[in-house]
């Protein structure tokens, strides 16, 4: 991998660019494409087909129904890139088949320096361009009829792991996942709604009180809802603290072995 100077510079290929290029121009991504922390580039799949039908597709092998993208386009837009911006550090197809992205992956791809991503649609991309690609990846486990939005998901969350997109670094280091504990809850103006009131530590202006309140709030709800995450879990003291009051003897040091 080249030496990083900050940033990721995004090619991404697709049959529907207008998608992509209007959800990298909003919020945070958006954001950072200003500032030039992200450098995104979108490429029309039909621009590299090598006929004058512009013909991505076509019918299956073996039969069956649907279509399937041709693999030279995918090999024609890539040799393109490497050609213009040189040997990307990553290839990546979005596909259902792929591994889940989890925060861990797009902590990863925050320090690569050039990434592509293949958008698929139909049926899928013909297996032949898996030669070329470095790793596939999915978004969950269903199944969506192109790697457009697949692309914006990656494209996010990315972004948010490259320090300076995000102002507020605090904001994404408590985010859910980051550590293997979801976030706590969030409150705003007014303090009533619908008869429901907001905490009363929050409005204490004690910010001791407040962060320990966030901090066992957050404990509580990865064990109701994730407990899976608290597995073998590193937590700080507090945490296994009050994880032993919440749970005793389940999770934790002592606990696990
Ligand atoms: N027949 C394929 C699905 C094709 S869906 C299969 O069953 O595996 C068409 C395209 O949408 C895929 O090539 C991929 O690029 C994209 N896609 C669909 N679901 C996705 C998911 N969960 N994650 C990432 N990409 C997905």
């Amino acid at each position: 991998m080249a030496e990083k100077s900050g940033g990721v510079h995004f090619d991404v290929v697709t049959i529907f660019p207008d998608v992509l290029d209007q959800l990298g121009n909003i919020g945070v991504v958006g954001k950072a494409r200003q500032t030039g922390l992200i450098k995104l580039r979108v490429h029309d799949l039909r621009d590299f087909c090598g006929d004058t039908h512009r013909t991505v597709d076509d019918a299956p092998y073996g039969g069956g129904p649907g279509m399937v993208l041709k693999a030279e386009p995918f090999l024609r837009v890539l040799h393109h890139i490497s050609e213009s911006q040189g040997v990307p550090d990553s290839v990546v197809l979005l596909s259902p088949q792929g591994k889940t992205l989890t925060h861990n992956i797009a902590e990863r791809f925050a320090e690569f320096r050039h990434i592509v991503l293949f958008c698929g649609r139909y049926e899928g991309v013909d297996e032949r361009v898996s030669g070329v690609v470095t790793e596939e990846v999915s978004i969950g486990d269903y199944v969506l009829s192109g790697g457009e939005l697949p692309a914006a998901v990656v494209l996010d969350a990315v972004a948010r792991q490259i320090p300076g997109v995000v102002g507020d670094r605090e904001s994404v280091t408590a985010d859910s996942f980051v550590r293997p504990m979801l976030d706590f809850p969030h409150y705003t103006r007014p303090s009533a709604v619908n008869g429901l009131s907001v905490p009363d530590v929050l409005l204490s202006g004690n910010h001791e009180d407040v962060r320990l309140w966030r901090k066992r709030q957050a404990v509580k709800r990865t064990l109701l809802r994730r407990p899976d995450l608290l597995v073998d879990a590193e937590l700080d003291p507090e945490e296994e603290q009050i994880l032993g009051e919440l749970a005793p003897g389940k999770f934790g040091s002592g606990a696990k072995k």
